[in-house]
C-alpha cells in the first residue's frame, strides 16, 4: 500500500537521534538547533503580528515586505540585484526551497552533483524528483574538492551541483577557486547551481562568496538560504530561494501547491530580523566561535580525531582511536551511556561504510551546555 518512491529513504537519522537524545536524557548535540533565544525583537515583532491580526495566509511567494527585506539585505551583503517582485519565493524552511527548487527544475533522470558528506535532505529531495544524485567527494581530513573528480562528474546529464557553503557537516567554507571552477563547469556544462547558503553568517574563516555574484551564474543559480540558523529559529520554518524570474515562476507553482505559503505572522516578525545591520552578524559570528573552541578542545581531549569547522555549527569527528564499534552503534552507545548525542557519520555518505567512523557534533548550544558534554565527554577514554 506503500509508494515505491517513500520505500527508497529511512526516516530522518538526524531527527530519530533527538528522540533517542529525549528518551535517555542525554545532551542533545545531535539536532543542529540552538537551546538559546532568537533576538527579543523578532520576539516582539511575531507577537505584534499576531495581535495585530496578521493570521491569514500571506502572498503564496511571501508577503511583500519580506521578499523587500530580502532584497535589500542581497544588495547591502553581496552586491546583489534581487527584484523583489519576480526573484524571491519565501518557503517553508531552506528544506522546502531546496525539495521546490528540485521538483521545479529538475527531470526525471537528470544528474545533479552532490558534495559528499552531504546533509541527508539532499539525497531524498533527488529520489523525490527522480532525479540521480552523482556524488563526489571532500576529501578527509580537510574536506577538500579534488578539482579533477568535480570535472569528471560532470558531463551530458548534469542538470544541477548543490553547493552548501559553509558545509554541514564537514565545516568546510569553499574557497573563491573552488567556487570559480564550480561557475566554470556550471556554464560549461548548460547546469544549475542549487546553493545552500543557510550557515552564510556562521563562519571562523574565510570570507562568503554568494554563487550567484559570478560572473554568468546569476541566471543558472538558485541562491536558498533562511531564517532558521542566522536568527536561532529553527521553529519558525522561514526560507527562501531566490532565482530568475522564469526559474521562480517555476519554483513558486510547486510551493503554491506544497504548502500554499509560510507562516504570515512570522514572515512580518522575519522582515525586521532582515534589517539588523553588521553589529548582529559581528556578535552572531564571535558567540559561535566560543562555542565552536569550546567543544572542539573536548573533543580533542575525549580522544576524538577532527579537523576545526571554517564556518557552520558542526564537527564531524573520527573516533576509530576510541572504539571499533561502527557508527551508529558508538553514537547509540555514547547517548545511553555517556549521555551525549550526535549523528551517525553514514548518514551524510551514500555509502554506509564511508561514515562508519565518524560521528557529527552540534555546537549550537549554550556554554552551560557545551560545558556539561565536556565534562560527560571527558569519561569516554575510560569508558569504551
Ligand atoms: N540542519 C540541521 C541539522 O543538520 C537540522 C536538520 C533538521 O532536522 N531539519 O541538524
Amino acid at each position: 500500500m506503500i509508494a515505491q518512491r517513500a520505500t527508497t529513504f529511512t526516516e530522518s537519522v538526524i531527527r530519530e537521534m533527538t528522540r533517542i537524545a529525549q528518551q535517555h536524557g542525554a545532551i542533545n548535540l545531535a539536532q543542529g538547533f540552538p537551546d538559546f533565544p532568537m533576538p527579543a525583537p523578532m520576539k516582539d515583532a511575531a507577537c505584534a503580528a499576531v495581535q495585530g491580526d496578521i493570521n491569514q495566509y500571506a502572498i503564496t511567494w511571501g508577503a511583500p515586505a519580506l521578499r523587500l527585506a530580502i532584497a535589500e539585505k542581497y544588495r547591502r551583503w553581496y552586491g546583489m540585484e534581487v527584484d523583489p517582485d519576480r526573484d524571491i519565493t519565501v518557503t517553508c524552511g531552506a528544506t522546502e526551497a531546496m525539495a521546490a527548487t528540485f521538483l521545479a527544475l529538475v527531470n526525471p533522470g537528470d544528474e545533479v552533483i552532490v558534495l559528499e558528506p552531504f546533509y541527508e535532505n539532499y539525497g531524498p529531495d533527488a529520489i523525490l524528483a527522480d532525479a540521480k544524485p552523482v556524488f563526489v567527494p571532500l576529501e578527509a581530513p580537510k574536506w577538500t574538492l579534488d578539482p579533477d573528480r568535480l570535472r569528471a562528474a560532470f558531463g551530458a546529464r548534469t542538470k544541477a551541483i548543490i553547493v552548501n557553503t559553509p558545509h554541514n557537516p564537514s565545516g568546510r567554507v569553499l574557497s573563491r577557486d573552488e567556487l570559480s571552477l564550480i561557475a566554470e563547469l556550471c556554464q560549461a556544462h548548460n547546469a544549475w547551481a542549487f546553493t545552500d547558503e543557510i550557515y552564510e553568517h556562521i563562519r571562523y574563516a574565510g570570507a562568503h562568496h554568494a554563487l550567484a555574484t559570478w560572473p554568468g551564474m546569476r541566471e543558472r543559480t538558485v541562491t536558498i538560504s533562511g531564517l532558521s540558523k542566522t536568527f536561532s529559529c529553527t521553529g519558525w520554518r522561514l526560507g527562501y530561494a531566490i532565482a530568475p524570474a522564469a526559474a521562480s515562476t517555476a519554483i513558486r507553482k510547486v510551493h503554491d501547491f506544497l504548502t500554499v505559503g509560510a507562516p504570515a505572522p512570522l514572515q512580518a516578525a522575519a522582515a525586521v530580523g532582515m534589517a539588523f545591520d553588521a553589529d548582529y552578524y559581528n556578535h552572531l559570528a564571535r558567540d559561535y566561535r566560543e562555542r565552536r573552541d569550546l567543544l572542539c578542545s573536548a573533543l580533542g581531549e575525549a580522544g576524538f580525531a577532527y579537523t576545526a569547522p571554517e564556518g557552520a555549527y558542526y564537527v564531524l569527528a573520527d573516533f576509530s582511536a576510541l572504539s571499533d564499534q561502527d557508527d551508529d552503534a558508538f553514537a547509540k552507545w555514547m547517548t545511553r551511556e555517556i549521555g551525549v548525542a550526535t549523528v551517525p557519520g553514514s548518514s551524510f555518505y551514500h555509502e554506509p561504510a564511508l561514515g562508519r567512523s565518524l560521528v557529527r557534533f552540534a555546537f549550537c548550544k549554550k556554554r552551560q551546555t557545551l560545558e556539561a558534554a565536556a565534562e560527560r565527554l571527558a569519561q569516554l577514554a575510560a569508558r569504551v
